[in-house]
């Protein structure tokens, strides 16, 4: 289904640096056509420290929101109007409405991670959650967790960072460190591992050197991995011949495109479709 352009059509897109590389477009042009509603999504090169002239440009020409990819995330916070407490938590927004001038900042990653862990048939609330990374992608998980009511550990190969990450909300998160012997013992008291480092992830040639902190997992944990391509990381293959329930981030992707898109039109959105029609999509696209 393709985006149909009216005179009506409110303009949307994801800013970044670089950000031509962005599945964002295809993924939401996707959705706005199967469910027919009154949108397109661009994608729009601003440059590093341009946030702030862009976001008055968008307001000016008629945005009626957008997404936020490397490095504006973090330097559009103070200029929002309002922010959800997930995006106040972790201290950066993905998602900016623009509505009668005012900014409305959200952070969809960790929402969208907990809507995947849904499909999973697991919830956050009172699990104890052991987080590898302390990166962009484990801050918005981590601050998600939270606000679902889960404690999270925090393991990360560069310790200062892991105790930065816990700032946010000390009552809920403790900091470990990296080492087998460390993920070991914390695998014992889990019930939701989660991968947010980079390790697996296509392109990078890194791995887990040790992947037997998984035996020590209780056997109904839930095994996450942040990363999507490839589908399948060799975590992930040895948590599901364990008989783990298991996801990549895929799910997350997704639904924090959805969850974006929800944020822009105001509206709830028919999920299953949205997520059939960005596969679709995305599997076109190769
Ligand atoms: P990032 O900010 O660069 O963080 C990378 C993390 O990986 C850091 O914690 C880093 O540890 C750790 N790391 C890197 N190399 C390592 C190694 N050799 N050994 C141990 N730890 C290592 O990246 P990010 O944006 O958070 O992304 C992390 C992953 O999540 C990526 O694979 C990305 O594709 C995925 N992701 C998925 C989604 C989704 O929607 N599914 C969204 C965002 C990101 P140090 O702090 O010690 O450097």
């Amino acid at each position: 289904m393709k985006v149909e352009l009216k005179n009506t059509t409110k303009k949307l897109c994801v800013i970044g640096d670089p950000v031509l590389h962005s599945k964002s477009p295809v993924i939401q042009n996707a959705v706005i056509g199967a469910l027919g509603l009154d949108y397109i999504y661009l994608c729009q090169p601003v440059p590093k420290g341009e946030a702030g002239r862009w976001l008055s440009c968008a307001a000016y020409a008629g945005y009626a929101g957008f997404n936020a990819t490397m490095p504006h995330k973090e330097q559009l916070v103070p200029l929002m109007d309002e922010l959800d407490p997930i995006a106040r938590k972790c201290g950066a927004v993905n998602t900016i409405c623009i509505k009668d001038g005012k900014y409305y900042g959200f952070n969809t990653d960790g929402g969208g991670f907990l809507r995947a862990l849904g499909d999973l048939g697991v919830s956050a609330g009172g699990k104890r959650v052991v987080l590898l990374g302390a990166g962009g992608a484990a801050k918005a998980v981590a601050a998600a967790l939270c606000e679902a009511g889960a404690r999270v550990t925090v393991a990360n190969r560069t310790v200062e960072k892991g105790e930065a990450l816990c700032q946010m909300a000390p009552g809920s998160m403790t900091t470990a460190g990296f080492d087998i012997g460390t993920l070991c013992k914390l695998a014992e008291e889990c019930d939701i591992l989660v991968n947010c480092t980079s390790l697996g992830m296509e392109g990078t040639g890194s791995q887990f050197a040790d992947l037997s902190f998984l035996d020590a997992l209780p056997s109904r944990a839930a095994v996450c991995d942040a990363i999507y391509a490839p589908a399948e990381t060799a975590l992930l293959r040895r948590a599901r011949e364990k008989g783990h329930p298991a996801m990549n981030g895929m799910g997350m992707l997704l639904h924090q495109a959805i969850l974006a898109l929800e944020h822009f039109t105001g509206e709830k959105l028919d999920v299953e479709r949205a997520k059939a029609a960005a596969l679709t999509a995305l599997a076109e696209e190769g």
